[in-house]
């Protein structure tokens, strides 16, 4: 039974948004919830949650929205639509989107909102899919504390940290300054594990060591033991990484800042797309070193990397993401296509030399063309 004043409807019921307005719920307060797919909402039904047909039923008596979809593409349909939130929640609700989406689109969102008398935050989170079971994530807003007041009870209910960065947008510029550490942090992990393994050493304990000391990470210590282990399901997926590191690019390019760490990690994760990995677990990075056989067991394809590339000769593009990145002339694209502007053919291939095509494919089997630059034969 609801035992709190504020009505709340939960839009976007995946791996983090299930669990949240599982949270949310458990607190007291009446649920209404909608998801794209209803069976992802079949737990939190069964469990009391009220299942509205559209975002517009589920928002139409909410006091709070919250929004925890894939892409800015969707926030956008379920913000900005005919039908969406904007249109149909009420006066003075407050529509909180916790998707990790535009900093752009999140001040259009909010600065729509005010004008039509309703409240809208951008507030990413970070902490994965265990800090959503678990209840503690840490929130990132793009509000002031005096704004979130009326609804700091609510994010409490999920969250172990709030930290609020003032104005509209903010919150997602500070995620992604998250997601830029975690890339780095990512290939590192995964550079490390296949450093360990190449030398004979026995890699768990190499992780473990690692995490004892100051090359210690969130990727080496959540994600590395699942790789470990062949485990490559998604807690965080490959394609919504690939999202993020594409967005934090496009920002930084916007400011003519690089950020080699993760260019180098979106290179990557264009390839383990390309080849077929984009709804994988964002650990599934380390497929990309290891021999073809097991890549293929995981279900990956090289050859579809082959196959999207087979134009590369022709591309005249230079670049690395949405347009024009730091390569020269002569560097022989190489990408996926992956968030890249419609006439734009390339990307990856930051930092390469000159003679080389691509990267990341460390010991592949001799049938595989390669990507990468080191060690093998074939
Ligand atoms: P997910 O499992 O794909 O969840 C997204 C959900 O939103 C899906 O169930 C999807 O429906 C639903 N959806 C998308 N568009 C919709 C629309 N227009 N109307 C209604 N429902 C819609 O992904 P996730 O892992 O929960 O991640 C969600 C967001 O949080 C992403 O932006 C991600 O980058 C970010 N994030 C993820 C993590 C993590 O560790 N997983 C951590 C922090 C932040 P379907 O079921 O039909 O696909």
């Amino acid at each position: 039974m609801a035992s709190k004043n504020l009505k709340i409807a939960f839009i976007g019921t995946g791996i983090m948004g299930a669990p949240i307005a599982g949270h949310i719920m458990d607190a007291g307060y009446e649920l209404t919830v909608y998801n794209r797919t209803k069976e992802k909402a079949a737990d939190l039904i069964e469990r009391g949650a009220a299942w509205a047909d559209s975002v517009a039923e589920a928002a139409k008596d909410a006091d709070v929205v919250f929004t925890m979809v894939g892409f800015p593409t969707d926030v956008e349909e379920v913000y900005l639509a005919g039908e969406g939130l904007l249109a149909s929640a009420k006066d003075g609700a407050y529509l909180i989107d916790l998707t990790t989406s535009a900093p752009e689109l999140a001040r259009d969102i909010a600065g729509a909102a005010e004008v039509c008398g309703k409240h809208a935050f951008d507030c990413p989170v970070t902490g994965g899919e265990s800090g959503a079971i678990a209840g503690t994530l840490t929130a990132i807003l793009g509000a002031t504390e005096r704004d979130i007041e009326p609804v700091r009870e609510v994010l409490e209910t999920f969250t172990s940290k709030i930290c609020c960065f003032g104005g509209a947008g903010k919150g997602q510029a500070a995620k992604l300054s998250n997601q830029v550490a975690l890339a780095s942090a990512m290939v590192g992990m995964a550079d490390a594990l296949s450093f360990a393994q190449q030398n004979d050493l026995d890699v768990e304990q190499v992780r473990e060591m690692i995490c004892s000391g100051t090359g210690n990470s969130g990727a080496m210590q959540q994600l590395a033991p699942k790789a470990i282990d062949g485990d490559y399901k998604p807690g965080f997926l490959v394609e919504h990484f690939l999202k993020d590191l594409g967005l934090a690019l496009t920002v930084a390019e916007e400011k003519e800042l690089a950020l080699p760490g993760a260019d180098t990690a979106f290179t990557l994760y264009d390839m383990l797309d390309a080849i077929g990995g984009g709804r994988m677990g964002t650990q599934a990075i380390t497929l990309l070193y290891q021999e073809e056989a097991e890549a293929v067991a995981a279900g990956l394809d090289w050859s579809l990397y082959a196959a999207q590339h087979e134009n590369d000769d022709e591309c005249d593009c230079g670049c690395g993401h949405d347009h024009g990145h730091d390569h020269g002339e002569d560097h022989e694209c190489c990408c996926g296509g992956h968030g890249h502007g419609e006439d734009h053919e390339c990307c990856g291939g930051h930092g390469h030399g000159e003679s080389h095509e691509c990267c990341g494919g460390h010991g592949h089997g001799e049938g595989h063309e390669c990507h990468c630059g080191h060690h093998h034969e074939g």
